[in-house]
Parts: C-alpha cells; structure tokens; sequence
C-alpha cells in the first residue's frame, strides 16, 4: 500500500516496547507512523524486564523465527551498537556440564546450535582455567553471546522514529478497532479517559503481553487463531557485591530434561553486577504480576551452588522479575513466534506480532524488517 493522505497516519504502531519502537524506526524514513504507549515511558513492561542477553541462537529448532531471526538479530544488533555507540559488550558465554552425565545433552545442544548456523567450542576441564570460580568438568563456548543496555537501545530507536516525524503517544491505550474501506478506525484513551478516533492504513500490534487482546479488538478469535497467550514469570536474585568480577561470561547449566527454560544462569549487567535468573513459573491468573517471592531464595541458591562455587544464601537479594508471553499453556509443545500479516482474515495491512517471547529483544532489528516487508515498505 502506498502512503494515502486521506489518513491521519499511514501506519500506527501499537506498543512502545523495543519490537514497536524498532518497527516504528523502520518505517518512520518511508511512512508517516504513529506510536501509541500506554504507560507513561517507552519499554516499561517486558522490555525492560529481562536479562538483556545478545543472544546467540542456540537452543532453537532449526529453520524456526526463533532460530533465524536470533541469528541475523545477533549481528545486526552489535553492528547497530558500534555504529551508534549503544553500551553493549561481547562477553560470551559458557554452558557448564557438572557431571559427566550430562555431556550428552552438550552435545545435542552442540548440534542444534550447528544446524542453526551458530558457533560452538568444545572446553574440556581447562574450563576451570577460564573461569576459576566454576565447577564443571566440560562446556560449550559461545562467543557471540553479549549484553546490551536494552533502555539505549530502545531509546535510540525512538530517536530514530521521532527523527523521521513518527508521533509518539505516550499514556494511551487502544481500546478498539475497526475495519473501514481501505484501512482502519482505531478508538484511542488517554490517562484522563478522553477518547478520539484516528483513522490510519495499516496497523502494527507490537502490543507484547497484550498482543492477543489487541488482535481480537479487530474481530480475530484469538482461540480460533492459535493467538491465546499464557503468562509465564521468570523473577531473578542479585548477588552481592563481593561476587562481582567472579565470572568473565554468562554461564547457563546444562537444561534439565524436561524443563521449559534453560536453567537458572548467571548473568552479567554492564556495571559488572552478576543476577541468577529468570526460573520459569506459568501464572494462573492473567495479570502483570511482578512480586518476587523471597522464599525462592533457597531454591535458586541450590540451583546456582551446582556450578558456581563459594556463594552462600544470603548473597541472594530479590531482584526483579519479568513475564513472558508464551504461545504455548504449561506441559505444551513450544510455538514459535507469530508474524503474520492479516489479508487471509480480511484485514489487509494488519500485522500481529504475538508471542514475541525471548529472544525478541535480540531479534527486533529483524522483525522491524519483515514488518516492513510485510506492509511492503521495503523489498523482502
Ligand atoms: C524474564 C525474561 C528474560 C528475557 N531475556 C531476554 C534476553 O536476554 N534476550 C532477548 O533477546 N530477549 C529476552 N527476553 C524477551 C524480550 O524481553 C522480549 O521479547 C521483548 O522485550 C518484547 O518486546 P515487545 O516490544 O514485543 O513487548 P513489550 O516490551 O511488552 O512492549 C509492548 C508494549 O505494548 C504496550 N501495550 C499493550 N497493550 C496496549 C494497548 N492496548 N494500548 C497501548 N499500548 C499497549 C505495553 O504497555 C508495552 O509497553 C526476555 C523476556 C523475559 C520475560
């Protein structure tokens, strides 16, 4: 579709999350965009909510979104961060193998990182040598995994966005919409319950926790069209202080067979501050519930102690705690992420991104691109 000034905005961008932002950076050069947050700042919820990772792509199925856009993300991420100085670092990480019994899943991991496209390096016992402070009898290298101020990120991509005249409208929210000739009547309110209606061509639903409510604004089933999102809460520990500069890297543990997440890790902030997290916990009840439960402590020091030596419980204080928005319900199969673009619905120019779980914040460079292919804004 090309621009069509019969609208108030070619394109609206619903959630101000790093996704919105980096597709709103995307298209602002080409397309007069409107960004709709309804919090009072960029990125409040899962995006500023997590580990901050560059991830690699290691863990996914092969030819998956997952999977590809990681990989692509990965790259495209550090070469945004040197070109526009965003605080970042290629520190890499190790996956830790305690026993030699779990040297096996080593090896799958291995060989799904290499269909994937990614990089492994086998370390043998030397791995005490890289990291003292480790217990492990073999690991995985990764030297592409990094950490990146996600919060510089995203206000780049605002920058970038606003630069190029998008609207960014911040506190509030979409509460409906509609279909109407050729493009869409989105009802718009503010923090003060005022309502206004503004009529654009083609709309974005970056809308993260709520993605699937938002699809279903415009008349899509969410049930029926596989979009319904599970809760699902990873909260994290600090340590103290005196652990800082312990570890060089991030270090992940072998996963447990059967679990949904990789393990409780060790993960690096830029300041040198090391957090353990995010466990995997599906909330019964819908709702952003953050409250970290201090009682978790034990079992997070049992799952650190297993591969981090010298850290005693009171190291651990409450950190934070993030919710991703899973396609899958507890015990199910993993999904991949959705991006579909809605014509077969009979909403031309809709995008629904749903799912956008991790790696999304490594992937958003990507996903803007295949959103912007998708509206046909650039070439795909
Ligand atoms: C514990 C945890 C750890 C993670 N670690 C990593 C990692 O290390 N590396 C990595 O690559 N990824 C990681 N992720 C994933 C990553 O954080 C997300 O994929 C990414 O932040 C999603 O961004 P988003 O913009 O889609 O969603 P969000 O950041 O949730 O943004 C969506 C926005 O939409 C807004 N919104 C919703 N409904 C409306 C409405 N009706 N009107 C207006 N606005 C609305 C919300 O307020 C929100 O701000 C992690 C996620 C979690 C939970």
């Amino acid at each position: 579709m090309s621009p069509d000034s019969h609208h108030d905005y070619d394109v609206a961008v619903i959630g101000a999350g790093v996704v919105g932002l980096a597709v709103a950076a995307g298209l602002a050069p080409h397309r007069r965009v409107l960004i709709v947050g309804r919090h009072g700042r960029i990125g409040t919820e899962t995006s500023s909510r997590n580990s901050e990772g560059i991830h690699a792509g290691i863990y996914y199925p092969a030819g998956s979104l997952k999977a590809t856009l990681c990989v692509e993300g990965n790259r495209r991420l550090y070469a945004l961060c040197e070109r526009h100085g965003i605080p970042h670092a290629r520190v890499g990480k190790l996956i830790v193998a305690t026993q030699p019994g779990e040297i096996g899943e080593l090896a799958r991991i291995h060989a799904t990182a290499a269909a994937n496209g990614v990089d492994l390096t086998w370390v043998g016992p030397e791995v005490a040598e890289w990291e003292p402070a480790v217990k492990a009898v073999a690991a995985l290298w990764s030297p592409t995994t990094g950490i990146i101020d996600s919060h510089a990120l995203m206000r780049h991509y605002q920058h970038v966005a606003v630069d190029h005249g998008a609207d960014l409208v911040m506190r509030c929210t979409l509460i409906g919409a509609d279909r109407t000739g050729d493009g869409y009547a989105l009802r718009l309110q503010d923090a003060a319950g005022e309502m206004m209606t503004v009529q654009v061509g083609q709309v974005v639903n970056s809308a993260g926790l709520d993605a699937d409510r938002i699809a279903a604004l415009v008349g899509i089933d969410p049930k029926e069209a596989g979009y319904e999102l599970s809760y699902c809460r990873g909260v994290y520990f600090r340590l103290s202080s005196r652990h800082q500069g312990r570890v060089k890297c991030l270090i992940y543990p072998v996963p447990a067979p059967q679990t949904v997440g990789l393990g409780v890790h060790v993960t690096l902030d830029l300041a040198g501050q090391l957090r353990l997290g995010p466990d995997v916990e599906y909330l019964k009840e819908r709702r952003q519930d953050y409250l970290v439960d201090e009682r978790r402590r034990d079992s997070f020091h049992e799952a650190v102690s297993r591969y981090l030596i010298g850290v005693a419980p009171e190291d651990l204080t409450v950190d934070q705690a993030g919710i991703r928005p899973k396609l899958q319900g507890p015990g199910q199969p993993a999904r991949d992420f959705v991006i579909a673009e809605e014509s077969a619905r009979g909403l031309p120019g809709w995008v629904n991104l749903i799912g956008i779980e991790s790696p999304g914040l490594t992937c958003a460079p990507v996903i803007a691109d295949r959103v912007a292919a998708l509206l046909r804004v650039i070439e795909s």
